[in-house]
Formats: structure tokens, sequence, C-alpha cells
């Protein structure tokens, strides 16, 4: 089939399984998932790459030719390990923000050309509504809050009139961001945030070093604590001791949003998305505190926390569902989109 002046191929029924491709940042990733039973997603491909800069940060335009270089590897990977070719998938879906414009157009050319080649419906989705849905789909839960704490990204979402609205985010940097931040000033490369869970470990638990806390209304603030925490080390205090104080203070301000957000919609379900709540200490504080207000809980494994190309798969599918297929002339990526202009039509 032809495709083009808004012509949307039709699904085709027999195909069950949707790809999804990530490329918001730092990651590459293709994904291959289809739906279990009514409403869980059974992963049958997550394959990704990951930039790791040499010095600095990522660099928007370097990003996206590595992600250029590495797309057919991981594309290739995705399909073998899902044991399936192009023609055999219902849909293609991909992040179309928000994120780097660079790295998100890798990814939406991969995926426009995948489904023009193939007479496949493409999918536009939006990467932190990917994160809620992900978390949805292997839990079982139905009407969660999510606390989304990723590189770029810091945000506490629940749906609510149709849309996931945003009850508290970061004012400036993401958390991740902020700790690979700190981590690349005291040497370590990027990413940060494991290393500086793992010297936190080591930390004497007894001892709590001062930091910046900074809460405003339902917001957050983290671009002040690295500069403040620099200053720790070098006063001479040990490294394991600044990251467990950097741990308990921003995680405490993340787990204070979520507390009052939950108690403000009355959800009863918790969900963890994004890179940082891999960190084992941060999944303790948000399940203790759920427990204390009786809240179910809840955190993907890492695979799926972190940017991953099944979550995109995943929201593609619900989105298909809902009749949310994009022709190719209007699938333009959207670098700044935000989170509650989503229409959630699937639930
Ligand atoms: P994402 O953007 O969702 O893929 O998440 C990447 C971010 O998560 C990076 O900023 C990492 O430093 C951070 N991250 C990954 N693992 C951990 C961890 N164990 N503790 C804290 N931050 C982490
Ligand atoms: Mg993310």
């Amino acid at each position: 089939m032809r495709q083009g002046a808004g012509l949307i191929p039709a699904r085709n029924p027999e195909a069950v399984a949707v790809l999804g491709i990530e490329s918001t940042a730092h990651t590459f990733a293709v994904g291959v998932v289809e739906e279990e039973k009514p409403g869980r997603v059974r992963v049958l491909a997550n394959q990704r790459a990951m930039v790791k800069p040499d010095q600095g940060g990522i660099h928007p335009r370097e990003a996206a030719h590595e992600h250029a270089e590495k797309a057919p590897g991981v594309l290739a990977a995705a399909l073998k390990e899902a044991n399936l070719r192009p023609e055999q998938l219902e849909a293609i879906a991909f992040s179309q923000g928000p994120g780097l414009g660079p790295c998100l157009r890798v990814g939406a050319t991969v995926a426009r050309s995948l489904a023009v080649r193939h007479a496949l419906p493409l999918v536009g989705v939006n990467h932190c509504v990917a994160h809620l849905e992900i978390g949805r789909g292997l839990s079982g839960m139905v009407d969660p809050l999510l606390l989304y704490a990723s590189g770029a990204n810091t945000q506490v979402l629940a749906l609510s009139r149709g849309r996931y609205r945003v009850f508290g985010e970061t004012l400036d940097v993401g958390l991740g961001n902020a700790l690979d931040k700190f981590a690349r000033g005291a040497g370590i490369p990027f990413p940060g945030g494991p290393e500086v869970e793992r010297l936190a470990a080591q930390a004497d638990r007894a001892k709590l070093l001062d930091l910046p806390y900074v809460v405003k209304g339902m917001d957050m603030s983290f671009s002040g604590w690295p500069i403040a925490a620099e200053r720790l080390v070098a006063e001479g205090h040990s490294l394991a001791d600044v990251c467990h104080a950097i741990q308990e203070h921003q995680f405490a301000a993340l787990v204070e949003i979520t507390e009052r957000a939950l108690a403000a919609t009355g959800k009863t379900e918790l969900l963890l998305g994004g890179g940082v709540a891999c960190n084992a200490r941060l999944q303790e504080m948000a399940r203790s505190m759920a427990l204390e207000r009786g809240v179910a809980f809840f955190a993907p494994p890492r695979s799926l926390l972190v940017d991953n190309g099944a979550m995109i798969a995943w929201l593609g599918h619900l989105k298909l569902r809902a009749g949310g297929a994009v022709a190719v002339e209007d699938s333009e990526v959207q670098p700044y989109e935000r989170t509650d202009t989503v229409e959630v039509t699937w639930r």
C-alpha cells in the first residue's frame, strides 16, 4: 500500500506485536510487545544502546549521530529476540517527544521508514506517558500515580479528567541530570547515578551531612545541591558520606511531593518510573511511604524503568487500539511536548 496524503495503512488483524523505538536522549532502544491478556503486556524483545560521552555531558548532535550508527544493529537484535519479521508486526511506534530534537529525529526517521517500507501504521507516543503505561501493563494497576524520576524529567503524574496531569515536578533540571553532573565533577563517568548509589551504601548511615532540600509548593529544584555537595567533598568529607547525604535529601523531596500528591488525588496505587527509580534506597523510601498510607506499590524491573523501547511499543499498542495512528506527514517530533497536553484516548 502506498502511504501518503494522510493515508494510514490498516492494522493487520492477525498480527499482534507492536515494535517501539525510543531515542529521546542518551538511549537508542527498540522493543517489541504484545498484549498477553486484556491490559497486560508481554515483552517479546527489549534491546538498547546507550551513549557514553568520553567527557562532559550528552551533546545532542553527537548523541544523534551515535544513535544513527547503532540503529540498524539494535533493530536487528530486537527482531531476532522477538523472532519476528517486520511484515509480521501490527504497527511501528516511536517516541515523538519530549526530548532532544536531533535524537528524536533519528528514532522518528527509522520508525517512518519501517512503517512505509512494510505498509504498517505509525504511532507517535509521549515518552513520559509511556513510563506510566508500562508500569500499568506490568502490574495490572488500574489508576496509579507515577513518580517518574529520570535523567531529564522529574514529575509526579496521575490521570485526571482525561489527561495525565502533573501534580509536581522539578522547576529546573531532572534529578538524574543533577546526579550525573555531581558525579562528573567527582570523576565518575556517565551515568553517575548507579555509582552514587554504590558509594552511598558504604557510608556511615548514622551520619547525615547537610545539603539543600528544595521543595516549593508541589515542585522541586535540583540545580543547587550539586554545588553544595561538591563543597562538602572539597572540605574533606568522604565521597561515600556525601553520596549518602545526596540520596537522603533529594529522594526525601521526591517522596514528600509524591505523598502529598497521593493525599490530594486520593489515588491508591503508586508506580515508579525512570532511571533514577532503579535506586534501591529510593524504592525503599517510596515503598515504605506507600505501605504506611495503605497504598499499593510497584516498581518495574530495571530494564523497563530506564528509557526502553518496550514501553514505547506498549503505549503504541494502546494508542493504536484507540485509533491513534498518525500519517507520516503529520509525524514530526515534539521536543517540548508536555505530558498534560496528551489526550488519554485509550483509558
Ligand atoms: P533514564 O533517563 O530514565 O534512562 O535514566 C537515566 C538516569 O538515571 C541517569 O541520570 C542515571 O544517572 C540515573 N540512574 C540510573 N541508575 C541509577 C541509580 N541506581 N541511582 C540513581 N540514579 C540512577
Ligand atoms: Mg525516560
